[in-house]
């Protein structure tokens, strides 16, 4: 399926600058690599596959699993948010600094258009699950899926 990024992110993007500072002060280095996996992700509105990256990396300069440990390491340092699409592949989107990237997306079954959802559940019902379960910092996750108005015609 390919994607098609039609609608802006809520959110401002971070420059690659700021990124690239956020990590050299986890005394990260700054790769080639790594520097254009950010600047994928900073250009992209939506969570993205390793494969995706992968594909959007201009040389080759590196294989898919130098992506996977970039991946990794920038999901462990809270820069990226992983997010589950239910097929299988892990996507990735970038998180402001001081944000936990808490959010939902739309995602069209026919041509797999993303929307970025702003709207969450209110916080009454997280406690309420929790109460009644004897449960302590619940949480959730959750992804809307549907027909997106290009693909009804
Ligand atoms: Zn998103
Ligand atoms: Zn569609
Ligand atoms: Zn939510």
């Amino acid at each position: 399926m390919k994607r098609i990024c039609a609608h802006p992110h809520p959110h401002p993007r971070e420059e690659l600058s700021s990124l690239t500072g956020r990590l050299r002060r986890e005394s990260r280095k700054i790769t080639g690599p790594r520097a254009a996996i950010l600047e994928i992700l900073r250009q992209h509105p939506h969570p993205l596959t390793n494969r995706e990256i992968f594909a959007e990396l201009p040389k080759r300069g590196c294989d898919l699993a130098t992506i996977y440990r970039a991946m990794q390491m920038l999901e462990k340092l809270g820069m990226v948010k992983r997010f589950d699409f239910g097929d299988g592949a892990a996507r990735f989107e970038l998180v402001a600094e001081g944000d936990d990237g808490h959010h939902h997306h739309l995602i069209c079954t026919l041509c797999a258009r993303v929307v970025e959802i702003e709207e969450c559940f209110p916080e009454e019902i997280e406690r309420r699950i929790a109460i009644q379960n004897g449960f302590r910092a619940v949480t959730h996750r959750l992804e809307f899926f549907g027909v997106c108005p290009a693909c009804q015609k």
